[in-house]
């Protein structure tokens, strides 16, 4: 076996040995989480430190199945993030990233573009200040009256729209899987079905704690996703956030409905509720999807109403973050609530857009479940949030856009770690 820093129990032979010695520059830096976060940091780093540098842990028998796998495939451009942010930079550099990865690899990826389209009159007063924005963060973008609307989307209704020239779409678990594919052929190992039950720090890395046995980790980077927080915490760091899930429920258009979009269709977003609002897009597979409405799901992996977890439930009641924000937004949760129990209230939600869509063109499709952070006081965690601490990184909330962004992402983290261990001129 390649990781001469695995220690097993039972049927291994090389039983662990807590004499063996510290972690030390020998020993690999460990990804924990095989969503597309965690691979994109981990392939940046096995380019720039070669075979046998980094290991992935990722609990589920394949990678990319929870967040990267269950997404809308969008290419964001960017238009809607503060400059300056996190967010904002690394979502065009990703998203250029990313069809530079695809172009290469022949992965599927269509610059569909989008328009984003006010349909009442306080929706168009805002579209100049977004439009600005946007060109703020490098996004081209431009308002376009009624009549090019209709001749762009004879199916959507608006007075007016920004058309966002640079919005994608790709399948992002097939970009997870690449990535993972030449992770391994470098000669680095994507253990799956490795799900991490303790990290104790050991000298100046960490030993962790996989099904029974114990990895030796010169540095570890918790991106982990709805559980980054519970990671940290196992660490033995205070994760000031609270992560909640939010389940998006989807419905797939049919028949002649798919045929209703050539761009995705998005509404003007509301700046206290960015992601919320129903919105039709187009897949690379030809799917064409509207939703999500976004409902707090019972369980951090509850992609259908009835899964809950007990102790999940308690832990987000327990939070003062959640407890703040649902006393601050109870009437738009139930509104999404509603809107998630009652299929007609959802179709008015997709007619507004494209009044052409009757109930009968809307089938159930999978449901994703995000993981959303909160601060204490109940705000939103709006921007990317990587901690650092000795020998670790944990990134506790990557929301969209971070699979778009998540080639930048894996650049940032990657130079975070090699400037850590001191070989960022490497
Ligand atoms: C419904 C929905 C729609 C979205 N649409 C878009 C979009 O169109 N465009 C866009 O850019 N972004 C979108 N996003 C956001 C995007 O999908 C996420 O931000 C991104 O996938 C986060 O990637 P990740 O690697 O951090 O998390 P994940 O993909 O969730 O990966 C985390 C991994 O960690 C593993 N893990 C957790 N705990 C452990 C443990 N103890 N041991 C080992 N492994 C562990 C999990 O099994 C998982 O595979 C959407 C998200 C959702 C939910």
């Amino acid at each position: 076996m390649r990781w001469s820093t695995w220690f097993g129990t039972g049927s291994r032979s090389d039983t662990y040995n807590p004499e063996a010695g510290h972690p030390g520059m020998h020993d690999p830096v460990v990804i924990i989480g095989g969503g597309i976060v965690g691979l994109s940091t981990a392939w940046h780093l096995s380019r720039s430190m070669g075979p046998g540098s980094v290991l992935v842990l990722e609990k589920e028998k394949d990678v990319g199945l929870h967040q990267t796998g269950h997404n809308s495939g969008v290419v964001h451009s960017g238009i809607y993030y503060r400059p300056g942010t996190l967010k904002a930079r690394l979502c065009r550099t990703g998203g250029e990233l990313l069809e530079r990865f695809c172009e290469e690899r022949s992965i599927p990826f269509e610059r569909c573009g989008k328009v984003v389209v006010a349909v009442d009159p306080g929706e168009e007063e805002r579209l100049p200040g977004l439009v600005e924005r946007g060109r703020a963060n490098g996004v081209t973008c431009r308002v376009i009256r009624r009549e090019e609307l209709v001749e762009r989307e004879p199916h959507v209704r608006g007075r007016a729209a920004i058309l966002v020239e640079d919005t994608g779409i790709v399948d992002f678990l097939e970009v997870s899987r690449r990535l993972a594919a030449e992770l391994e052929l470098s000669g680095n190992e994507v253990r799956r079905g490795a799900r991490v039950r303790s990290i104790v720090r050991d000298g100046s890395g960490y030993r962790v704690g996989v099904g029974d046995g114990i990895v030796r980790a010169r540095f570890v980077v918790n991106c982990g996703g709805l559980h980054a927080d519970r990671i940290a915490r196992l660490a033995g760091e205070h994760a000031d956030v609270q992560l909640v899930p939010f389940r998006g429920q989807y419905f797939e258009l049919t028949g002649r409905a798919r045929g209703y979009c050539r761009h995705l269709v998005y509404p003007v977003p509301d700046p206290a509720y960015p992601f919320l609002g129903v919105h039709l897009t187009r897949h690379i597979d030809g799917r064409v999807d509207c939703g999500p409405n976004a409902v707090p799901a019972f369980a951090r992996e509850g992609y259908r109403a009835r899964n809950v977890n007990l102790r999940d439930v308690l832990e987000i009641v327990a939070g003062s973050g959640f407890r703040r924000m649902a006393m601050r937004n109870w009437r738009t949760g139930l509104g999404e609530i509603v809107r998630a129990s009652t299929r007609s209230r959802f179709v008015s939600a997709v007619r507004r857009l494209v009044p052409d869509v009757e109930p009968e063109d809307l089938l159930a499709a999978p449901s994703g479940v995000r993981a959303q952070a909160l601060w204490p006081d109940g705000t939103l965690a709006d921007d990317f949030v990587v901690r650092e601490v000795p020998g670790a990184l944990h990134v506790v909330n990557a929301p969209s856009p971070a699979a778009t962004a998540g080639l930048a992402i894996g650049s940032y983290l990657s130079d975070r770690v090699r400037t850590s261990l001191g070989l960022a001129g490497e």
